[in-house]
C-alpha cells in the first residue's frame, strides 16, 4: 500500500456515498472513482444491445468489446458520457441483476484495482473494503434507514427524468436492490469489523463530511 491514502467507502442505495465521497475526495485532493456507476455504465451498454440480464455467455462477450473510463469525474462507456443516462430509473432497476455476475464482478474488480493503483483515492460500492480493496487505510460504511434513502431517491428521480414515479415504488425498489446486494453469493455487501459506520439518516451531507474527515485527521 506503499504513502498512499487509500479510502473504502460502501453502503446501500440512497445513503449519501457517492455525495460524501465526492466531497472528501475535492478536501483531500484525492482522486474519486464510483464504482457504482462502472456496473451501471455496463447495465446501459447491455439494455442497449438487448441482450437479456441473464444471458451471462453475451454478457460477458459484451464486456470484452466495453470500455470504461473515467476522465475529470464524469464517466464514459466506449468514450461517450454516460453521467446522466446511467442514473436513469430502468438501470436502477436492472444493475443489481448484472452486478451478482461472478464473471462481471472479477472484471470490474481488476479494472478498479488497476484504478486505483498508483493514486491516492477514495472509492465507493459495496464490496470496496471486503473485496477491492482489503488493505485500504480507512474504511466507512455509510448507511440510513430504508425510509429515508428511498426519500432521497425519489426527491432525485423527480428532479431528473421521472414525473410519474411515487414514493412508494421507489421504495419497493430500493428494498429488493438492497435484497440482492446483501444476499448476492459473490461479495455481498456487508460490513467489515474495521469499518466505521456512518447512519447518515438524521445527518446532513456536510455533517457527514466533517465526521469523516475528523476521522481521517485523527480529530
Ligand atoms: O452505488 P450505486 O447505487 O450506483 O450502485 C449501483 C449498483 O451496482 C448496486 O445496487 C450494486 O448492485 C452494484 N454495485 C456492486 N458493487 C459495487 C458497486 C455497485 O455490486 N462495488
Amino acid at each position: 500500500m506503499n504513502n498512499r491514502l487509500v479510502i473504502a467507502v460502501d453502503g446501500p442505495a440512497g445513503a449519501g456515498k457517492s455525495t460524501i465521497a465526492k466531497k472528501i475526495a475535492k478536501i483531500l485532493n484525492i482522486e474519486y472513482i464510483d464504482t457504482g456507476a462502472m456496473y451501471r455504465a455496463l447495465t446501459l451498454k447491455i439494455l442497449k444491445s438487448n441482450i437479456k440480464v441473464n444471458d451471462i455467455k453475451e454478457i460477458l462477450k459484451l464486456m470484452e468489446s466495453t470500455s470504461i473510463s473515467f476522465k475529470e469525474n464524469h464517466i464514459y462507456l466506449d468514450e461517450m458520457k454516460v453521467d446522466t443516462e446511467i442514473r436513469k430509473n430502468i438501470i436502477n432497476n436492472n444493475v443489481s441483476c448484472i452486478a451478482k455476475i461472478k464473471e462481471v464482478r472479477e472484471k470490474m474488480v481488476e479494472m478498479q484495482r488497476r484504478l486505483s493503483e498508483s493514486n491516492n483515492v477514495i472509492m465507493d460500492g459495496r464490496d470496496i473494503a471486503t473485496v477491492v480493496l482489503p488493505n485500504a487505510n480507512y474504511k466507512f460504511f455509510i448507511t440510513a434507514s430504508v425510509e429515508e434513502r428511498a426519500r432521497r431517491r425519489y426527491k432525485e428521480l423527480l428532479e431528473k427524468d421521472n414525473k410519474d414515479i411515487t414514493y412508494e415504488q421507489v421504495l419497493d425498489e430500493i428494498k429488493i436492490r438492497d435484497k440482492i446486494d446483501s444476499t448476492r453469493e459473490i461479495a455481498p455487501l456487508k460490513v467489515t469489523a474495521d469499518a466505521y459506520v456512518v447512519d447518515t439518516t438524521n445527518m446532513t451531507i456536510d455533517q457527514c463530511v466533517d465526521k469523516i474527515i475528523s476521522i481521517i485527521e485523527g480529530r
